[in-house]
């Protein structure tokens, strides 16, 4: 794990600090294997990975190879996508934003307080919250059903974090229905059969199972899962599922399961209306300390109506883009970044995108290609992004040496004319001006 603290290490130095708390920090190593050159990182949720994967994987593998001299190949779980205790804690650094006293699967963030309800959550949010303060006794089961990225898991985690709020002593075991399947085979392979029901009919005050829908159609899981589920229940102990669609529409599952899945109170989730998205987006900016003007939220809700997941997205794009440019955020900037998703059919290519687009094929960081130095290692970058920009958009050469920190436009000439030379002289350089030209383009 040395491997990975030095490697944080040197991110913390060369990410931009927001991204270094919000995107570095949460992530986990979970294993590395220093003969198959793999690392394997555990990070809070599925969109945190794949905005890793699109922002930071280039940097994160860099710093691995500085240290190893080998290419390590990343890959990312998610936290509580394992059953098993054991790796679970070894895989969990002192490092996590984790606070003492919650379930260690529990996600920080998916908290009442960061849920905002309307009229098309707001059943599940109620019944949520009613089970939280009453847990085994008021609506057991809770079944939350609804499609992705509309909030079930989040409420899920939420219930979790108020249960252990009021009563510490409160054991809440959070797990997917994958885990579950999972785990059931690990012990019926290990012969642990005992131990596994001890964990989840005994061990557990509050059992939160998330995307149920997944064991269906797998015959001893659902055997053993209603077996569990009869237990728990005549503990009084509660029971809450999320799932993507109603327990009667589920394929694939046995009727006895499906009964009992309706036995308690059943809530869904539908995707939030225009009022809502913008209320979801107003807070969300705000937690990450962005100020995000009304007009330009309503540009983003009216533009992604889908599910909050996408809602989410749109916007961390946005305030990357942002704090890179070093700009507020107004309706200009929205239209900018989103072009793809807003955009009247013309998409043009932004001068930014472009320096954004060499910075990450060159590997320099943006505010050395604007900044004042005179290595080769930059200017050349520098070079490449200002003929781009010439070529790609209708800014003049005053406004490009403006772009780039101020240079005069006998620089921006003079910087043409190299990477024209360049060009010519050097295969490998003008494959690289030709793979970011093409990015651009995409
Ligand atoms: P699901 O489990 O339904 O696919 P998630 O719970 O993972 O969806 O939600 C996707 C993302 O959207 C999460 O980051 C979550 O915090 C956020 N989210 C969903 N609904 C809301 C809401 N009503 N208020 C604030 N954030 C929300
Ligand atoms: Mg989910």
């Amino acid at each position: 794990m040395d491997l990975w603290k030095k490697t944080l290490d040197v991110l913390e130095g060369s990410v931009e600090p927001y991204d270094f708390k919000n995107w570095i920090l949460p992530i986990q190593c979970d294993t590395i294997d220093q003969d198959g050159r793999e690392i394997v990182l555990s990070v809070p949720d599925a969109s945190h990975g794949e905005w890793l994967q699109e922002n930071f994987i280039g940097e994160i593998k860099e710093t691995l190879r500085s240290f190893t001299q080998h290419d390590y190949r990343v890959r990312f779980t998610y936290y509580g996508a394992y059953g098993d205790d054991d790796r679970q804690a070894a895989g969990r650094s002192t490092i996590a934003p984790v606070p003492q006293g919650a379930p260690p699967d529990l996600i920080h963030r998916y908290r009442f307080e960061e849920f905002v309800d309307g009229p098309t959550n707001q059943f599940a949010m109620t019944a949520a919250r009613a089970v939280a303060d009453h847990p085994g006794t008021r609506y057991n089961p809770l079944f939350i059903f609804g499609g992705v990225g509309l909030g079930k898991t989040h409420l899920l985690h939420a219930i979790g974090h108020a249960v252990v709020e009021r009563n510490p002593a409160a054991r809440v075991f959070y797990v997917t229905s994958e885990t579950y399947v999972n785990d059931l085979i690990a012990a019926i392979r290990t012969d642990k059969m005992h131990a596994f029901r001890k964990r989840y009919r005994d061990d557990c005050d509050v059992l939160l199972v998330d995307d149920i829908q997944f064991i269906a159609g797998k015959d001893r899981s659902q055997e053993e899962f209603f077996h569990m589920f009869n237990t728990l229940h005549s503990a009084h102990k509660q029971i809450v599922m999320t799932c993507d669609q109603l327990p009667q529409s589920i394929p694939d599952m046995e009727d006895r399961l499906k009964s009992r899945l309706q036995w308690g109170l059943i809530a869904d989730i539908k995707p939030p209306g225009f009022e809502t998205r913008v209320a979801i987006l107003k807070k969300k900016a705000e937690a990450d300390g962005m100020d995000l003007p009304d007009d330009a939220a309503m540009l983003i809700a009216r533009h992604v109506t889908r599910n909050v997941r996408e809602l989410e997205g749109a916007l961390m794009r946005v305030e990357a883009n942002a704090r890179m440019m070093r700009r507020e955020i107004d309706v200009h900037l929205v239209e900018q970044t989103l072009s793809d998703i807003i955009g009247d059919g013309l998409r043009r290519v932004q001068p930014d995108q472009i320096v954004k687009a060499v910075c990450a094929e060159f590997k320099v960081q943006i505010s050395e290609l604007k900044g004042p130095r005179r290595h080769r290692n930059i200017t050349v970058p520098r070079q490449i992004a200002m003929y781009l920009v010439r070529e790609l958009t209708d800014e003049s050469l005053p406004q490009i040496g403006g772009l780039f920190g101020g240079r005069d436009h006998s620089t921006v000439i003079n910087a043409l004319k190299r990477v024209e030379a360049l060009r010519d002289a050097n295969p490998d350089t003008r494959n690289r001006i030709e793979k970011v030209r093409r990015q651009l383009r995409e």
